[in-house]
């Protein structure tokens, strides 16, 4: 069975601009994943630039902060088998133009900047994405059973309404 893993995901100003949220969050849900922090809300400057730390120095970050802060986004944790691979293959390559048909970045965009959707690139980044953006949110309980079984009694659930 595939190991059970929680990702962080980012939709990004365009798409939620565009009415693409439902679309977008509703591929998740179909291919199996399960939300357990779900938050519509504006990030600051300060936090954005936390979150592409890596970036910093670049010559797109400073465009990229000021698209990210530009407008609402949504910030959401899934879990699920190989989440973070799995989502990362969802959402595509960074350039929507490189980013195969059926990918989130190919299906609705041609921008590399409104890339629609950030997700996770791996197992570090996820823990730490997450505990960036969703500190309140319960850690993941060792042994406590499958995804299916999980569905079925929908133990822990954990909806993170923004506070502003
Ligand atoms: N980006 C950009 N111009 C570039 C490269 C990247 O605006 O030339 C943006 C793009 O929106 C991307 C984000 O910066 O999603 C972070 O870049 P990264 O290389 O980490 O891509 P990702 O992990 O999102 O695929
Ligand atoms: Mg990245």
């Amino acid at each position: 069975m595939a190991e059970i893993e929680r990702t962080f995901l980012a939709l990004k100003p365009g798409g939620i601009e565009r009415g693409l949220l439902g679309e977008i969050i509703g591929r998740f849900e179909r291919r199996g994943f399960r939300f357990i922090a779900l938050k519509l809300t504006m990030v600051s400057r300060e936090l954005t630039e936390k979150h592409y730390a890596e970036h910093k120095g670049k010559d797109f970050f400073e465009g990229l902060v000021s698209y990210t802060t530009s407008g609402p986004v949504v910030l959401a944790v899934i879990e699920g088998g190989c989440a973070i691979s799995v989502a990362r293959e969802m959402v595509g390559a960074t350039d929507p133009k490189l980013a195969k048909p059926g990918a989130i970045r190919s299906d609705y965009g041609i921008d590399v900047r409104r890339n629609l959707i950030h997700a996770s690139d791996s197992e570090e980044s996820a823990k730490r994405e997450i505990a960036l953006h969703f500190p309140d949110l319960i850690p993941v309980v060792p042994n406590r059973g499958s995804f299916e079984s999980k569905i079925s009694t929908g133990t822990d659930m954990n909806i993170t309404i923004s506070k502003k």
